[in-house]
């Protein structure tokens, strides 16, 4: 049986291309950027290639650009070193979201715990934060915005731009976790008045375990890794040169084929939508118009989403019920809640999250497995049967 891959939220597979370029970059290019000799030249070249095509597609210059093992570093390092230069102007206000990914919500509380207030603004049942929430938020005392550009388990896409000319005019840094959003949108850190933006390369056909922070030519930034000087001295540590270079190789190319893949996974995504829709007492979680090409997040009411993960597995679909870093928890998705469902419907929750190398084959495969499924799981469930005899009301 043909595996349906529909978690790409969580991960994806790396392209032929960035596989090529680091396999290559791994026999050839071994020598290390911070030597003087002709081999650690050579990988420097490489290294500095990789850095311009990352800033080419954020619209940055070359030296905004900081190689991490991933987002979640690039968040961390975003905002402690906002924290940190903002507490040595007696700033110690923090504005973010109730739905952000844990790597920027427990860096938050780590801050809160040394003293840092911070405002976690509403996202409303669309799941979206109000620019205006942000401008009443911001206080003299305030350090820091961090608002997420794409939210990895609905995918609602978020008024960046906006959010930004109000920090800009406020004279606010603001930091955005973009890792859901690069590789997928179009993201210009100029025109999106982006101070930091963190992105890493295993949500765009990248390899795992790298990543970027962007950091605006005048924002300063604080090394969370003491050692050598490279990353300008804000990121010690030798760099995984093929991991970087297999990032940008990835990089390039979804940029080259994005117009077109846009239109193609959204199209995907719509007849998913629209598929699971028929389901009834189920609802769309998010705003269905601003949202990533290629994710959708339902909740279905009366099931559990762990189940349903399970058949839909058996039936060689690979889904998920929320963030990977939830799974295995009994915790509901801290992001369903935020949009208002209660414990018990945010449990029967479904994230699927396509590619263009997805087909609209598999959507309908999809749409008629999850159909099935649900109604069989809620021909035994204990809570549909009181929800059917009125014991219970309907939520959704
Ligand atoms: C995946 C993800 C991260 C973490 O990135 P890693 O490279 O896995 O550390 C951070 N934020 C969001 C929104 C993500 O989806």
């Amino acid at each position: 049986m043909k595996y349906i891959y529909a978690d790409n939220a969580a991960t994806t597979k790396m392209s032929e291309k960035a596989l090529e370029v680091q396999i290559d970059c791994m026999h050839k290019h071994y020598g290390n950027p911070s030597s003087l000799h002709s081999v650690g030249q050579d990988a420097k070249i490489v290294l500095e290639d990789a850095r311009a095509v990352m800033a080419k597609y954020l619209n940055a210059n070359p030296g905004e650009i900081y190689f991490t093992s991933g987002g979640s570093e690039a968040d961390n390092q975003a905002i402690i070193s906002a924290a940190t230069f903002g507490e040595r102007k007696g700033k110690k206000h923090i504005i973010s979201s109730k739905f952000e990914h844990h790597a920027v919500l427990h860096t938050l509380y780590k801050l809160e715990r040394q003293g840092f207030e911070v405002t976690y603004l509403d996202v409303y049942e669309n799941g979206m934060v109000r620019p205006q929430d942000v401008a009443d938020a911001i206080r003299e005392d305030t350090a820091l915005v961090t608002i997420m550009y794409a939210n990895n388990e609905i995918g609602t896409i978020q008024p960046i731009k906006e959010i930004g000319a109000i920090c800009r005019e406020k004279k606010v840094v603001f930091h955005t976790d973009a890792v859901q959003a690069a590789g997928h949108l179009h993201i210009d850190v100029e025109a999106d008045n982006i101070d930091m933006l963190s992105i890493s390369a295993h949500k765009f056909h990248g390899p795992k375990g790298v990543g970027a922070l962007y950091c605006k030519k005048g924002i300063p930034l604080y090394n969370l890794i003491e050692g050598g000087a490279q990353e300008k001295g804000k990121r010690a540590g030798t760099e995984d040169i093929p991991a970087i270079a297999a990032m940008a190789a990835a990089f390039e190319e979804v940029h080259q084929n994005m117009d077109e893949n846009m239109v193609k996974v959204a199209a995907m995504r719509d007849h998913l939508i629209s598929g699971l829709k028929e389901i009834e007492h189920s609802a769309l979680n998010g705003d269905e118009t601003h949202r990533l090409p290629g994710t959708v997040n339902f909740c279905f009411e009366g099931i559990e989403g762990e189940s349903l993960l399970l058949f839909l597995d058996d039936r060689g679909i690979a889904a998920s019920s929320g963030s990977a870093c939830t799974s295995g928890s009994l915790d509901p998705s801290h992001v369903l809640l935020a949009i208002g469902r209660i414990h018990d419907v945010a449990h029967g929750s479904l994230r699927l999250s396509i590619t263009e190398e997805n087909t609209m084959e598999e959507m309908d495969y999809i749409v008629q497995s999850v159909k099935e499924v649900v109604s069989y799981l809620r021909s035994f469930s204990p809570v549909w049967e009181d929800l059917m005899k009125g014991k219970r009301e309907f939520i959704l």
